[in-house]
């Protein structure tokens, strides 16, 4: 009611200050643009939200398309309802919260809004965000969804094709002509990543149209991922148990790669998501990333030469680390990151050469469930952290093209 009557109030105060500037006869006096408290109607605001909320539900796009503003408006409503539906969204709720103080023409304006949704059967608690989004005729439309330095999840973003198959799904944005291609090799990751690790095999694989829109999707500052095939994340950046977590490809790298490479991409991104590795904050990376890798190259033949060859250039020039790979090693923007993905990669192949697969696949499962690693490392391995990275060394000195 107060913001009401504020809005009120100023419009009263803006005539006054008309009228007076009037006054000078011999210049124009431009009217101030517009501030939201002028346009804002965040009531009728609230109602289009609803309406939207309802055509979702409805799965109803002419609904829908009824809210937008222009062309550009109908067509992005009609495809979030279609979107939602080829998702099989449960949970959506659209909530106005408050202004963003951004106005556009004479009666738009942007309005915070709050955002849940889940993908039911796929993610266990629903993903909640915050985001502008930008109405007209006072509130009473819908003219775009998003805003610079804001979270967009993907499914309101425009189209998307879906492709589902078993427990595996995947949304790609822009061309969709390789999404049967990223459900492929999807359904395969699942399937190597089980044969290693037991448990669920549910997997939803994201695909912005392009970097921009991983950006967007992500809410990451520009370039954090230009160098990275695949991410997998929380959905709404959340650090909370049970919110969702899907694998998020970065096209521009993905589908250059030849299809040996993206299947190993996409199935380290699967063994992070399906052994909930992001809920594993005290984990080493070198094990979170050794062990991603060690699960996707396990089937792959592929030589040494290829699966360690910067890491072993890096040793013949420097000679060995003298610690394991430190968690800050893995940040992606780093220098050398080819080379320690593979120095964790061999730090997970040297564990399990000495004491097997399944004290390596024990030892992972214990960290990320909380264990100590040392103690995991003991229990299973027999080896302190300073044997441990003996034998790697020794592993990284043995690696061809090393010696000599
Ligand atoms: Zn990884």
């Amino acid at each position: 009611m107060s913001r009401r009557a504020g809005r009120q109030l100023a419009v009263v105060l803006l005539a006054v200050a008309l009228v007076a500037g009037g006054c000078s006869k011999d210049e124009y006096v431009a009217p101030p643009p517009p501030t939201t408290s002028e346009v804002a109607d965040p009531a009728t605001a609230a109602d289009t939200l609803a309406s939207l909320q309802a055509a979702i539900h409805d799965g109803d796009p002419a609904a829908a398309a009824e809210l937008g503003a222009d062309a550009a408006g109908r067509d992005l409503l009609t495809a979030v309802v279609a979107n939602a539906a080829a998702l099989g969204l449960s949970d959506v709720t659209l909530r106005y919260v408050t202004e963003t103080g951004r106005t556009g023409g004479a009666d738009g304006w942007d309005g915070e809004v709050a955002v849940t949704w889940r993908i039911e059967g796929h993610d266990a608690a629903a993903a909640r965000t915050e985001l502008p989004v930008s109405f007209a005729s006072h509130g009473a439309t819908i003219a775009g969804i998003g805003g610079d330095g804001a979270r967009l999840p993907l499914w309101l973003s425009g189209p998307l094709r879906v492709e589902r198959a078993d427990d595996v799904l995947v949304a790609v944005a822009g061309d969709p002509a390789r999404a049967p291609d990223y459900l492929a090799a999807a359904r395969r990751a699942v399937a190597q990543a089980r044969a290693v690790v037991p448990g669920r095999s549910g997997l939803v694989v994201e695909v912005p149209a392009d970097p921009d829109g991983l950006q967007r999707t992500l809410d990451t500052s520009p370039g954090q991922y230009a160098a990275i095939a695949a991410v997998t994340a929380s959905v709404d950046g959340s650090q909370a148990a049970g919110s969702p977590v899907h694998v998020f490809l970065n096209r521009t790298v993905y589908d250059d790669l030849d299809r040996v490479a993206a299947q190993v991409v996409m199935t380290h991104e699967a063994v992070h998501a399906l052994t909930d590795a992001i809920a594993a904050r005290q984990a080493p990376l070198w094990l979170v990333e050794g062990f991603a890798d060690y699960v996707a190259l396990r089937d792959v033949d592929l030589p040494l030469t290829r699966t360690a060859g910067q890491i072993a250039t890096e040793v013949r020039q420097d000679g060995v680390p003298k610690t394991l790979p430190q968690d800050g090693d893995f940040d992606p923007s780093a220098s050398h990151l080819g080379g320690v993905y593979e120095a964790a990669w061999l730090v997970c192949v040297t564990i399990a050469e000495h004491a097997g697969e399944r004290a390596l696949v024990d030892l992972y499962e214990q960290v990320r469930a909380g264990g100590e690693p040392a103690d995991a490392l003991r229990e299973h391995a027999g080896w302190t952290e300073a044997e441990l990275t003996a034998a790697w060394q020794q592993r990284l000195r043995a690696l061809p093209g090393v010696a000599g």
